[in-house]
């Protein structure tokens, strides 16, 4: 922990003796490692990270300190913050579309997997990764589910998959499949129907596959409920139902579901309108760049500078960024207590995927804080 100055027992100790005016983000290692080994508990093969969810170096070393061996990254950036943090680590290049000078990058850097969706990628990968180097192919299948998918920009359907799985064996590359659902999937089935296309595609192709990658997509705790061990537990009789005896070995890359809950926010309310909104200093350009898409975020709580929840009954709010655009405002509306006033500190409970790997500086906002706690205060229902 050499790396923090100071570690604050929770987010509220430090709001009252700070009460800062940038954004806050609370950091709790131990959060994130409890997150790690109960992932690693529930998941029936590798648990690898999604370095785009989140890349402060912070989250890095606590998974390798927790056991991480290998992390999924999607470019020469990436995989030089890797390298520099866990030089052991292996990579899984799984940004299926590269240009041939981040290929030779990558083959630099030791990348042992790649994913692939198509010829010419894999003529671009063919003629620079060394023989022997696993290549995983990617599917793409129109699976409902999540809150928004990845299917419509990567991955090839089940014929061409399968010839490509071909072409990977007859290259000399070793064979493995990979998929995405999508982001903060709730249904299970957006990994079985995969699952069941992939031992599909290999038994047409004739490919024993070394191993299946299974994605990210796992979802966070919005304030809805969602859970992670069903999805394990479909996952775990669909690949032993679809492969039988030719079970891969399985992998899975959760960004969201890993880091989520890891990370607080509080943001100062600058001002209240007579309609009621509140003026926070954060908003779609900042931490909060990916609620438009993924809808209104519930694990709210409302502290006073003096550190004094506010209990008023809830009532419905409005929620405005900083910024001098009109759209920078909240999806619908959230209940906060009434009690709510100018200078407290609205807090986000499970903010640490997409926030400051989205933040921008738009308007001359976008400045934060990162400050390690040893707890976050709130903390999620459980997986
Ligand atoms: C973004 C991404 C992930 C992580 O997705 P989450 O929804 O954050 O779990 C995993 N794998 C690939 C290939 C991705 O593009």
């Amino acid at each position: 922990m050499s790396r923090f100055s100071s570690i604050w027992a929770t987010e509220i100790d430090h709001l009252r003796a700070d009460t800062p005016r940038n954004p806050v983000l609370y950091f709790a290692p131990e959060t994130l490692a409890e997150t790690h080994r109960r992932l690693r508990a529930g998941f029936a093969g590798e648990v690898t990270y999604a370095v785009k969810a989140n890349d402060n170096p912070g989250v890095i070393e606590t998974l390798a300190q927790g056991g991480m061996r290998a992390f999924d990254v999607a470019s020469p950036a990436e995989i030089a913050a890797l390298r520099a943090l866990v030089p052991g680590a292996a990579l899984h290049y799984n940004n299926p579309v590269r240009g041939r000078d981040e290929i030779a990058l990558a083959v630099e850097a030791g990348v042992t997997s790649y994913a692939v969706d198509g010829f010419g990628e894999f003529d671009k990968l063919c003629a620079q990764v060394p023989k022997g180097r696993e290549m995983a192919v990617r599917l793409a299948l129109p699976v409902a589910g999540a809150a928004y998918h990845f299917g419509t920009k990567f991955g090839e359907g089940p014929e061409g998959a399968a010839t490509l799985l071909r072409a990977v064996v007859a290259a000399g590359y070793t064979p493995a499949m990979t998929f995405h659902p999508g982001t903060q999937c709730e249904d299970p089935a957006a990994w079985t129907q995969y699952i069941e296309t992939c031992a599909e595609v290999a038994q047409a192709a004739g490919v024993r596959l070394e191993r299946l990658n299974l994605g990210g997509g796992f979802p966070s705790d919005r304030g809805q409920g969602a859970r992670l061990q069903p999805i394990f537990d479909a996952i775990e009789a669909a690949v032993t139902r679809a492969f039988r005896a030719h079970r891969p070995k399985l992998l899975c890359e959760p960004g969201r579901a890993m880091v989520a809950e890891a990370f607080t926010a509080a943001f100062r309310v600058k001002a209240e309108r007579a309609c009621g909104g509140l003026f926070l200093n954060d908003g779609i350009y900042g931490l909060l760049a990916e609620l438009p898409i993924m809808g209104p975020h519930h694990r709210l709580r409302v502290v006073s500078p003096e550190g004094v929840m506010r209990r008023g009954a809830p009532r419905p709010r409005v929620l405005y960024g900083p910024t001098c655009d009109s759209l920078d405002r909240l999806p619908d509306t959230v209940d906060l207590p009434d009690d709510v006033v100018e200078g407290d500190y609205v807090i986000f409970d499970g903010i640490g995927a997409y926030s400051t790997a989205t933040n921008t500086r738009f308007n001359g906002y976008g400045a934060y804080d990162i400050v390690t706690v040893r707890r976050s205060g709130h903390r999620a229902l459980g997986g």
